[in-house]
This record gives C-alpha cells, sequence and structure tokens, in this order.
C-alpha cells in the first residue's frame, strides 16, 4: 500500500529522543532531558503581542501563498540590516519553519539521482529530506581535528557532474562551528564557474559565542549571492519553535515563483497570526530580548564545556554558535546509540548519539535548558562514564 518512497523515510532522531524523554517523565521517571533543540526561554512578549492584536483584529482569514507583504518586506529589510544582502519581497518565501524551507526547495531542486554535498555531522533532517527528494546524499566527513568543518580540498574531491546542491549549515547543528569569512571564500572559489546551488542553513546566526562572528553564506561575493538561497527563521533566536515561522530568500524569482506553486498546492500561506508575530521577531523589536538569551546560553556552555572536559574519557570543542555541544566519546564507547539508550536506562539522561547526525563516536548534549538541570545532568554524565571504564 504504501509508496516505495515514503518506507525509506526515518523518523527525525531528535524528535524520536524528545519524545522519549516526555514520556519517561510522564510516568514519573527521574529524567533529564538534553536532547531538544529547543529553547527553554518563553516566547517575548512584542511577539506574544503581535499575534494577539492580529487575532483581534480579524487577520484570520488566508493570504497570500508566501506571506503578506509586510512580512516580506520585514524579512527582506532583516537581511539588509543584518546581513546586507539585498533581496526584494518578491525574493522571499515564508515557510512553516525552516524544516519546511529546505524541504520545498529539495524538492523544487532535485531530480532523481542529483547529488546533494551535506557536510557531516550533518543536522538529522538533511539527508532523510535529499533522499525523499529524490537525490542522493554525498556526505564529506569531519571531525574535531578540524573544528567540523569541511575543506576547499575535500569539496572539490566530493563534486561530480551529478552534484546539484551544497547545503553549508553555520553556525552548526550539531557542532555549533561558524565558517570564517575566509572559509567561505575558500569554498566560493571551488564553486566558481560551477552551477551549484548552495542552501545555506543559517538558523542559529543570533547564537554566536566568544567573539565569533556569523558570515552569510550569501554575503561573500556576487557569485555567492546569485547562487545562495538563505534559509533562516526564528525557533530558535526568539523563542519560537511552536510557531513554526522560517523563510527562505533568493535572488532568483523563477524558483521563487515555483516554489510558490508548490507551497499553493500543498499547504498553502503559512500560519496568519505567525505571520504577524514575526515582525517584531524581524524588525529588531526584540534585540535586547535575543541578546539577554544569548548572554545565557554562552554562561551556560562555559561552564558545561569546563565540566565534560574534566570527565576522564570524554572532550567537547568549545563551540563558536547554537545551543548544543558535541561530546567524543570514543574513549569510552564506539557504538553512541548503544551509549546513549544505556545513558538513558541507568542514569536517566537523554541525549542524541552521534550516528544520528552521521558522526559515530559523539553525543550531542543540548545546554539550552538551566544551569542546575546542567550540572545535575552532567555529574550523572560523568558517574555513568566512570562506571564504563
Ligand atoms: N535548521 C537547523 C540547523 C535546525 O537545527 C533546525 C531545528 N529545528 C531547523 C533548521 C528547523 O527549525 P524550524 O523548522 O523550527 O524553523
Ligand atoms: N532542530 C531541533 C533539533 O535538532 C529540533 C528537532 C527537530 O526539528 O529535529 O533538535
Amino acid at each position: 500500500m504504501l509508496s516505495k518512497r515514503i518506507q525509506t523515510l526515518s523518523s527525525s532522531l531528535t524528535i524520536a529522543i524528545t519524545t522519549l524523554a516526555q514520556e519517561l517523565k510522564a510516568e514519573g521517571k527521574d529524567i533529564l532531558s538534553f536532547s531538544a533543540g529547543e529553547p527553554d526561554f518563553d516566547t517575548p512578549d512584542a511577539i506574544k503581542n503581535a499575534a494577539k492584536d492580529a487575532l483581534d483584529s480579524g487577520k484570520t482569514k488566508y493570504t497570500a501563498v508566501p506571506g503578506v507583504p509586510e512580512l516580506l518586506q520585514a524579512v527582506a529589510n532583516k537581511l539588509k540590516r543584518d546581513n546586507n544582502l539585498e533581496y526584494a519581497p518578491n525574493m522571499i518565501q515564508t515557510n512553516n519553519g525552516a524544516k519546511h524551507s529546505l524541504f520545498n526547495l529539495l524538492q523544487a531542486l532535485i531530480d532523481e539521482g542529483d547529488e546533494v554535498i551535506i557536510p557531516a555531522p550533518y543536522w538529522v533532517t538533511y539527508p532523510e529530506q535529499v533522499k525523499y527528494s529524490g537525490g542522493i546524499p554525498v556526505i564529506i566527513e569531519t571531525d574535531d581535528s578540524n573544528e567540523f568543518k569541511i575543506t576547499p580540498e575535500q569539496l572539490e574531491s566530493a563534486i561530480t557532474p551529478k552534484t546539484k546542491v551544497l547545503m553549508i549549515n553555520t553556525p552548526s547543528n550539531p557542532t555549533g562551528a561558524i565558517y570564517s569569512r575566509a572559509e567561505l571564500e575558500a569554498l566560493a572559489e571551488v564553486l566558481k564557474g560551477t552551477d551549484i546551488v548552495v542552501i545555506s542553513d543559517e538558523m542559529y546566526e543570533k547564537l554566536v559565542y566568544g567573539g565569533a562572528e556569523f558570515t552569510a553564506t550569501a554575503s561573500i561575493s556576487e557569485d555567492m549571492f546569485q547562487r545562495t538561497v538563505t534559509v533562516n527563521g526564528l525557533s530558535k533566536a526568539a523563542a519560537m519553535t511552536g510557531w513554526r515561522f522560517g523563510y527562505l530568500a533568493t535572488p532568483n524569482t523563477e524558483l521563487i515563483a515555483v516554489l510558490n506553486k508548490l507551497q499553493s498546492q500543498s499547504t498553502s500561506n503559512i500560519n496568519t497570526l505567525a505571520q504577524a508575530a514575526a515582525i517584531p521577531g524581524l524588525d529588531g523589536t526584540i534585540d535586547t530580548v535575543v541578546e539577554e538569551m544569548r548572554v545565557a546560553f554562552e554562561a551556560r556552555k562555559n561552564e558545561a564545556v569546563e565540566l565534560f572536559n574534566n570527565i576522564d574519557g570524554l572532550s567537547v570543542v568549545n563551540p563558536d554558535g547554537a545551543f548544543y555541544l558535541f561530546v567524543n566519546i570514543k574513549e569510552v564507547s564506539n557504538d553512541s546509540m548503544q551509549f546513549s539508550k544505556d545513558l538513558l536506562s541507568e542514569q536517566g539522561v537523554a541525549v542524541v548519539p552521534g550516528v544520528g547526525f552521521g558522526s559515530e563516536g559523539y553525543f550531542r548534549f543540548s545546554f539550552a535548558t538551566d544551569i542546575e538541570t546542567i550540572r545535575e545532568g552532567i555529574k550523572r554524565i560523568a558517574t555513568f562514564v566512570e562506571g564504563q571504564k
């Protein structure tokens, strides 16, 4: 009965583990969860108030498929203000989360057998969405010795006549790695003269630490601007995961036209109230609140990195961005799935095994939770690791 395509699709491991942890908690078990890629902060008031105003003023109808004009303008202004990128409103589509932006894009760009280059560790969703679109994920491996970033040489040797797309995620989920301007320039050099499209997922743009600087991939050069589709959203920076708001931008208005056709036949416009709510998330209104959250994340990160690096057998690279630590467990285990399962059953601590991100020998630990829970969680992980020896 089921299509071959749907039968090869795996569930999102991050969501599966987060759900399992919630179920165990609901059964009364003592569970500490570090699996969710979700801020523990509440959505800022300005955003909630914009949604309430929209509701009260009857903004409850269908809108244009890519979003209302004020919203598209707000996205364009944000990309200009933060990233110095000039997109007109007709170069933008808003989506039900950035996950949906990526899904639409892959459906519109990929033919059966096209290759999509994905650096590992990658966000769990990338290869699954690529396969579902008929494409073939081509994985480039990285590890902590090169700060989890691909080199121009690696990119060059992954490119074949079938390469259609390169996916970049900066700052990265799960490693927090950020590509510097120079590193992006070097990758851009390799792409010159090809017709490879870059999908740049910049979801964690605002969560950057220790003086590291975020560079938008499309801002590298005119060549990169033309070939890059910028994907971003408000789930992480504005603590809006449940609202479902993301967007994509490309100077290729033909691509936007087909994406609008696809969205018109699938989900139509995104939730009208979420559109109104997103505007103060884009126009600078919540900048100070975002900065407060960033500072809190940074303090937790610094403490967590120190605590992990004090555990004999574990090590972690101090991440430049996002809100995850990608902890190296290679001295203790070469089976991150078994390690994570045993950690959950023995110590009640939920983390996501590295294998789900395409990198065995690690687990992902989200520090988007309060510091007491982080301290207690790492203490339990230390006890667990001690028992593994
Ligand atoms: N990209 C990355 C790298 C992510 O971690 C996430 C996590 N949710 C998303 C995109 C999608 O976010 P959303 O669909 O909530 O906008
Ligand atoms: N992106 C988040 C994560 O990596 C949320 C869960 C998901 O959408 O997969 O945990």
